[in-house]
This record gives C-alpha cells, structure tokens and sequence, in this order.
C-alpha cells in the first residue's frame, strides 16, 4: 500500500468520516468540501491514480462508479444532478497520489470547469 493519506485512511491508521465500506471500496467526506455533498470514492487497492489503472482493474474501477451513484442516491441529490471528477495530475490539480473519485452536490457547478 502506498505511503500517503488515503492509504492511511482505508488502513484505519487515521480518521475519517466514512459513508461505506465494502471489500473493494471505501468512501468518506472530503475533510475541505467544495460542495454541500463532497465524497471520495477510492479502491482499497493501491492504484495511484487512473493512468495507472490496469484492464484488470475495470471491474473495481466500474464499482466506484455505481458506489457513487447509490451515495448520490443516498444524499438526496439525484434529482438535482450531480459531477464525478477523477483528477489526474498537475494540470487537473490532483493532490493525492491514491485514486479517488469525487463526488460533488447539492448546488449548480459551472461548466467547462476552472
Ligand atoms: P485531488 O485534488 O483530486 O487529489 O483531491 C484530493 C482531495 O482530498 C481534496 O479535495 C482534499 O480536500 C481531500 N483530502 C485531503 N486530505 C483529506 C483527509 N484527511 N480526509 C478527507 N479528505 C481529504
């Protein structure tokens, strides 16, 4: 497992807010929100960003996505609509070399985004 925050998290070595939890997946609230909902969904599995991730990885990187979307659901913003967003790095300002996806709510986001 990688030496960084989420790795931390999904070892239970530091906190964090978690929603779920299965054998594959873990998602927890985003400590610095830029959204009323802001999850990260991230693999238990060390893949350290989406460039990195391997065919053999589809079926896990396929979970993320309905995992997001049943928080979605959950949070009460479905309707309203919500973004996933997989930054990768520097020019989309990834900031933790674990995959993570985003899950954004609860307001109107502009688009292109900044
Ligand atoms: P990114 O910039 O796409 O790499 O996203 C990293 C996200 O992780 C940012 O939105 C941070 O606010 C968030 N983050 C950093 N440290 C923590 C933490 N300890 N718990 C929860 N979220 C965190």
């Amino acid at each position: 497992m990688g030496d960084n925050i989420f790795a931390k998290i999904i070892a239970k070595e530091i906190p964090a807010q978690i929603v779920f939890e299965d054998d594959r997946v873990m998602a927890f609230w985003d400590i610095a929100p830029k959204a009323p909902v802001h999850i990260l969904v991230v693999p238990k599995k060390d893949i350290p960003n989406i460039g990195a991730a391997q065919t053999s990885d589809e079926p896990v990187l396929g979970h993320l996505l309905t995992v997001a979307a049943q928080l979605a659901r959950q949070e009460g913003i479905d309707a309203t609509g919500y973004r996933l967003v997989i930054n990768k790095g520097p020019h989309a300002g990834e900031s933790v070399p674990h995959l993570h996806v985003h899950l954004l709510g609860g307001r109107e986001m502009g688009w292109p985004p900044g």
